[in-house]
């Protein structure tokens, strides 16, 4: 492909909103996803409903028709695959990116199938590769899963569900629905209050009504073959008989991946990337954030609704750049 303007990394709603828009304005560039189109909406449970009605996650002003006002996970996948196909956008899928370096301002950008080098590079990897890990015994064993997929696969079974937020709450309702015996174990006093608003009452009614059971400011101390170990925060420890664990406590960035990059992380508990908010470059220069990954360990603070406008300032920014290079 030669030296392109923007190699960008990840597939994701907004990184092909990145291309979509360099693609417009007349920049030579490539997206390099390590999966298919949209990896991680791909991953998310199969009848997941997004929180933002559907006109809130376009790109580029692309009409999102979806059947309801909040779109389902199929319905996504439909839109951004059709955005990506009918515009023809140069994307790599099934090739990660593994390294980048920077050398006489170019960036040689080395991928699992190639080689690629770029005037700059646009990191959009979000954060839905690297589990919050409970970090307590018997994790790794093959009944826990920190990613929910399809309630039917737990009909009849004794599932715990760990977390208060919209995953775990969404996994707990439908798992229960389809049959399961669902514990829910909460680390703080409360069903979280970013739960979306129409779900929230439901899963309060059903522990209230006792046909789901919460354990609150409880958390997991050990995990065994057909048990479950929890603690609360008097020290108090209970055992439960359990056949399945789904460890829905969070995603996180890949961290070493932007240190890898040069990009300076702070120190403290948010680990929140360096970048200018006005043009999304990092303290690296020709080197971007976009899109969810700009959060650091604050997950919740970026979505696609606020971030789908990532593409247009990086952009922007880059043309200002080669016209002030070459007037
Ligand atoms: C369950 C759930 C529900 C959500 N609901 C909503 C909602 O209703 N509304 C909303 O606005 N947002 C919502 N979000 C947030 C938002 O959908 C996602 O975070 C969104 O996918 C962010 O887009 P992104 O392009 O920044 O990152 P992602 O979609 O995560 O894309 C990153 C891409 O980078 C790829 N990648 C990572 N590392 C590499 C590498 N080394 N080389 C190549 N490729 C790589 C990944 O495979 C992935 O495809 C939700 C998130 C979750 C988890």
């Amino acid at each position: 492909m030669g030296l392109l303007d923007i190699a960008i990394i990840g597939g994701g709603p907004i990184g092909i909103a990145c291309g979509l828009e360099a693609q417009k304005k007349g920049l030579s560039y490539v997206i390099l996803e390590k999966g298919p189109i949209v990896n991680s909406l791909f991953n998310y449970p199969a009848n997941m409903q997004f929180f933002s009605s559907s006109e809130r996650l376009e790109i580029d002003d692309i009409p999102f028709i979806s059947k309801e006002a909040k779109p389902k996970r199929d319905e996504a996948l439909e839109y951004y695959r059709r955005i990506v196909t009918s515009n023809k956008l140069n994307i790599q899928l099934f090739e990660k990116v593994l390294e980048v370096q920077k050398a006489n301002d170019i960036f040689h950008v080395r991928t699992s199938k190639g080689q690629y080098q770029a005037n700059h590079v646009i990191v959009a990897t979000g954060f839905y590769d690297i589990p919050n890990l409970l970090n307590v015994p018997g994790e790794d064993l093959p009944k826990v899963s920190h990613y929910y997929d399809n309630p039917h696969y737990y009909a009849g079974q004794k599932v715990a569900v760990v977390g208060a937020s919209n995953s775990a709450i969404d996994a707990a309702l439908e798992c229960w629905r389809k049959g399961a015996e669902v514990t829910l174990i909460i680390r703080g006093t409360e069903v979280g209050q970013r739960v979306k608003y129409w779900v929230r009452p439901d899963i309060i009614n059903r522990i209230e009504e006792g046909r789901i059971t919460a354990f609150y400011n409880s958390t997991v101390k050990a995990i065994h073959e057909d048990t479950l170990e929890i603690t609360n925060e008097k020290g108090e420890t209970k055992t439960i008989p359990n056949d399945f664990v789904l460890a829905l406590t969070g995603y996180k960035p890949n961290f070493q991946f932007l240190e890898m990059l040069g990009i300076h992380i702070t120190k403290d508990e948010k680990r929140l990337p360096e970048y200018d908010p006005e043009t999304m470059e990092t303290n690296v220069e020709n080197l971007y954030l976009a899109g969810v990954i700009c959060g650091g360990m604050e997950t919740h603070k970026w979505f696609i609704e606020n971030s789908r406008i990532h593409a247009k300032m990086i952009v922007a920014h880059i043309l200002d750049k080669n016209q002030k290079r070459h007037p």
